[in-house]
């Protein structure tokens, strides 16, 4: 979503209702940021209108031991759910495999009859608010399906399955999410190649030597910083490392190096996570450097 529609989806909001705070991210949500997004909210809500992000989110979820409240309409049909609860089934265990991709293409175009969203959104709405004041019966473990042609709900009993891939005893989906389109079967499985993740002293002196535009990030805590760093490298110590994220951009070189420790390697990995993919770590840290000055 481009910048003047997220600003004017934002504003739309706060007018219906200035209340609500509405927090509006300038990006697609996949599986290298959603682990950093979900952990600020409670419970997370399905708006999305096609397969693979339910995956993304369920499992995301389900890592981070949030309710995941479920809704999906496909022209007159819709359905509700809350999945990820603590013993409750996630959307893996209800749909272990995704439906072909012919059939997940023919969603994403099949459109919806204008009133739907309203009727799943409402539905959703309500669960969450039972979930907030702990009241009711959610739909834990059921699957509410509504027929808006023949103005039918019925009821699906829905199962922890104990060998989900997610929730399972022996679950394998770990932080390092999968690639969910090419599990959806929406694109090939091919694994893109990995950008180069480390710099030696010597490589790093030399693109320093030739001033080349680079973003050198000392990571150490700002008293190391002052006792001895690299020239011309920036303090930013790794707790401080997300609110400096918009000071770079995604075409920066970007070099981390921290002591003998992984703060680097956290460092880098935060900000691969934002897609900062030209990011490498200093090998062996600012030790290696001063022994190969
Ligand atoms: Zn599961």
């Amino acid at each position: 979503m481009g910048r003047l529609k997220v600003d004017s989806a934002r504003d739309t909001l706060r007018e219906i209702n200035p209340l609500v705070e509405v927090e509006a991210y300038n990006a697609l949500l996949s599986r290298t940021n959603v682990l950093e997004i979900i952990p600020h909210y409670d419970i997370v809500v399905d708006g999305t209108d096609n397969v693979p992000p339910r995956y993304l989110l369920s499992d995301a979820c389900v890592l981070l031991g949030k309710p995941f409240v479920h809704g999906s309409i496909f022209r007159f049909q819709g359905q509700v759910a809350v999945l990820c609860t603590k013993d409750g089934p996630c959307f893996r265990c209800a749909f272990p495999a995704p439906p072909p991709p012919e059939i997940v293409q023919k969603i994403a175009v099949g459109g919806v009859i204008g009133v739907q969203p309203g009727i799943i959104g409402c539905l959703q709405a309500l669960e969450v608010i039972k979930l907030i004041v702990g009241k009711g019966k959610p739909l834990i473990g059921r699957l509410l399906v509504f027929d808006g042609v023949n103005m039918r709900f019925r009821e699906v009993r829905l199962q922890k399955d104990p060998d989900c891939l997610a929730c399972g005893a022996h679950a394998t989906i770990t932080r390092d999410l999968p690639d969910y389109e090419a599990f959806c079967g929406l694109r090939p499985q091919a694994a893109s190649p990995a950008p180069k993740a480390e710099i030696i002293p010597n490589e790093l002196a030399g693109l320093l030597r030739e001033t080349k535009p680079l973003v050198l990030l000392d990571v150490r805590e700002p008293a190391e910083y002052t006792d001895s760093h690299i020239p011309g490298a920036r303090s930013i110590p790794l707790a401080e490392l997300l609110f400096h994220v918009h000071e770079f951009t995604w075409a920066d070189d970007i070099v981390v190096y921290s002591g003998a420790d992984t703060r680097a390697q956290q460092a880098a990995e935060r900000l691969r996570k934002f897609k900062f993919r030209r990011t490498r770590v200093l090998t062996g840290g600012f030790q290696s450097w001063l022994k190969a000055a």
